[in-house]
């Protein structure tokens, strides 16, 4: 699959850099503003029933819209191809909002059981508060997200790929079989970005983000959208303007700043991924990587389909337990030990510690996590110098 090109349309590395940054709202400036102030006046009251009333373009007050935050959410939308963006604080705002927006009681939701640690905490214990089911499926079990969804659908919320472990759900057969039952189909493009995947291509009806990861790139703001058709992007819009879930507009800039070169970040950490996947795949004292990328993972298949490349994001489990993963990690010296993922540095971490924080050890191992994984968020560095640092700390454990 190529997304560069759309017929004749500009590829997305030009879009990644034009779009949403020009417009007259900017009197010229060849960088887009930040837009700090909260309210937004009028000289008449005509004129500002106008805008108020959605009948001319502008801005009332910095909770419903802001100049910068507009750009950053025209951006993003024309990268996943949509027809409306909408953006949030965070990207777990966005997904609350998706949900309670999309969702009522009675309502049933249909999902895996690898979503991020924040999503997984609003099916388990949010949602059935509001009476609204929520089947988790085996991630990688098509047949058994199949025949849930065959049970009864309002909402199929899918993820991939998945933390930590990378797995890969085929996006365009389990679309079709939500819409079959009716389903609102969701799709978390965070590992991914819309420059190795395109979720509304491959049937999705929305594609959400969490900006703060790949789109933002520099680990210094927190952000999160939704993009979608206008109707259902706009239900979402207007309880996030009741919510008050906005994102800042100092975010936004940064954001939008950090996406002029999110095809160069994204196409650099992919082939850092693959070099360092199959150095640690070498390595004796891995006992297994995973990575889609690899012609070993268990829907290599569907992602070479899926994906137009595999993402910066791996993980590795490493003989010897927990203990080995405690004296292996402050060996490494290009990498920041943190929660994060996405960044342009490299950043490493065990579950225990990041995605899944609040999990018990007997949690984590049903969901076929290794106690000695460590999630290897790559970064644009040079691959050589990633894979002499893996080396070494790795040759010390002795
Ligand atoms: C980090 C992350 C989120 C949550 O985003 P925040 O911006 O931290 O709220 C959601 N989904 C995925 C896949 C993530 O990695």
């Amino acid at each position: 699959m190529n997304h560069a090109k759309r017929n004749d349309a500009p590829g997305i590395g030009t879009r990644a850099v034009w779009a949403g940054e020009r417009g007259e709202r900017w009197a010229g400036a060849t960088q887009v503003p930040v837009a700090l102030s909260v309210s937004f006046g009028y000289e008449t009251v005509e004129e500002w029933l106008q805008v108020a009333q959605g009948k001319r373009p502008g801005h009332i007050y910095g909770r419903n819209t802001n100049p910068t935050v507009a750009a950053f959410e025209d951006k993003i939308r024309d990268l996943e191809g949509a027809e409306a963006a909408t953006s949030f604080a965070s990207g777990m705002a966005a997904i609350s909002n998706i949900l309670f927006t999309l969702l009522s009681p009675g309502d049933r939701v249909v999902s895996i059981k690898d979503t991020y640690g924040g999503t997984n905490k609003l099916f388990i214990e949010f949602l059935p508060r509001f009476q609204i089911e929520v089947k988790l499926c085996d991630t990688t079990d098509h047949k058994a997200i199949e025949a849930a969804i065959a049970r009864g659908c309002n909402l199929l919320y899918l993820e991939s790929p998945t933390n930590p472990t990378v797995k890969i759900v085929d996006i365009a057969r389990l679309a079709a079989a939500g819409h079959q039952q009716g389903a609102l189909v969701v799709v978390d493009n965070t590992f991914a970005t819309p420059i190795n995947q395109q979720p509304l291509e491959l049937g999705a009806d929305l594609a959400v983000h969490s900006a703060t990861k790949f789109l933002g790139g520099h680990a210094d703001a927190l952000g999160g959208v939704v993009c979608g058709p206008k109707e259902l992007v706009s239900r979402i819009y207007h309880f996030r303007e009741i919510n008050g879930a906005c994102l800042e507009p100092m975010s936004a800039y940064l954001l939008l700043r950090g996406m002029k070169t999110l095809h160069l970040r994204v196409r650099r950490q992919n082939e850092n991924a693959l070099q360092i996947a199959r150095f640690l795949e070498s390595h004796p004292r891995v006992a297994k990587v995973f990575y889609p990328g690899l012609a070993a993972h268990e829907n290599h298949e569907i992602a070479r389909r899926q994906m137009s490349g595999f993402g910066g994001v791996l993980s590795f489990a490493l003989h010897g337990g927990f203990d080995a993963v405690k004296s292996f990690l402050p060996r490494l010296r290009y990498v920041n030990l943190a929660a994060n993922l996405g960044a342009v540095e490299t950043v490493a971490g065990p579950p225990a510690t990041t995605s899944h924080v609040e999990s018990t050890p007997e949690e984590r191992a049903a969901s076929g996590i290794p106690e000695a994984l460590i999630r290897y968020s790559v970064g644009i560095e040079d691959a050589e110098d990633l894979m002499a640092d893996l080396r070494q700390a790795l040759d010390s454990l002795g």
